[in-house]
């Protein structure tokens, strides 16, 4: 199977190319055509699997589709004006694990015009991340902790979100984030589509699957 049958943009399909990638991985193959449905996912993955592509692709998929809905998304928003909040929210359990998708996103996303990613992690300053929050968003990768803290000081804006990506539940939940990321959820549209990634679907994880899921969620093993 080859990247072109897997119904991804051109500008997509460019940058999968320029990364030297040939054909798409296990995850990848089945992952991407079921995002790109619209339907809630777990997808049972492990690091090195090529997950990151799996679910950034679709994400990407959206952003375009987003765009070519509301032409002005990607623009700076008029004076006084809410800014564009972004489409897709990925969640990750640890700074490098955020800024390592953050990358595979930009990476992916070279071929589309003033694509704007933004990452909000701990450990690091706020003037940055707040400026970059005032927006336009397209993806934002966020650990949950301070994510939190932009949400209750009412500087996260995430009513636009369309697809909440879980990126390593097991490991999120491990570290204790089951709350805020109940929290998260809580703050996002109802209707968007969430995608769980995770090395294990077994207990805890299972069960936040079951909950933030829609029932009729499909598995990738
Ligand atoms: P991940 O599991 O997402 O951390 O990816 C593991 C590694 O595989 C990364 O270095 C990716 O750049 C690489 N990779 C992802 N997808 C592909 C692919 N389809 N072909 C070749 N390498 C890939």
């Amino acid at each position: 199977m080859s990247f072109s049958t897997l119904g991804l943009n051109e500008a997509i399909l460019q940058a999968v190319t320029a990364a030297g990638y040939e054909n798409p991985t296990d995850v990848q193959a089945q992952t991407i055509p079921a995002a790109m449905t619209g339907a809630d996912l777990r997808v049972c993955s492990n690091t090195g699997s090529g997950k990151t592509a799996a679910f950034v692709l679709p994400a990407l998929e959206r952003v375009l589709a987003a765009r070519e809905a509301n032409p002005a998304a990607s623009r700076r928003p008029l004076r006084g004006q809410p800014p564009q909040g972004p489409r897709v929210l990925v969640l990750a359990p640890t700074r490098e694990l955020a800024i390592q998708v953050s990358k595979a996103a930009v990476t992916y996303g070279s071929h589309i015009p003033h694509l704007k990613v933004a990452t909000v992690v701990g450990g690091v300053p706020y003037g940055a991340q707040l400026a970059a929050l005032r927006g336009p968003i397209d993806l934002l990768i966020a650990t949950p902790g301070r994510l939190i803290d932009h949400l209750d000081s009412g500087k996260a804006i995430l009513g636009q979100v369309e697809m909440l990506i879980l990126d390593e539940a097991d490991r999120m939940l491990d570290m204790g984030f089951i709350e805020d990321i109940e929290r998260i959820a809580e703050a996002l549209p109802v209707g968007r589509q969430t995608v769980m990634v995770s090395a294990t679907f077994a207990g805890q994880v299972g069960r936040l699957a079951d909950q933030i899921l829609k029932d009729d969620a499909q598995r990738i093993e």
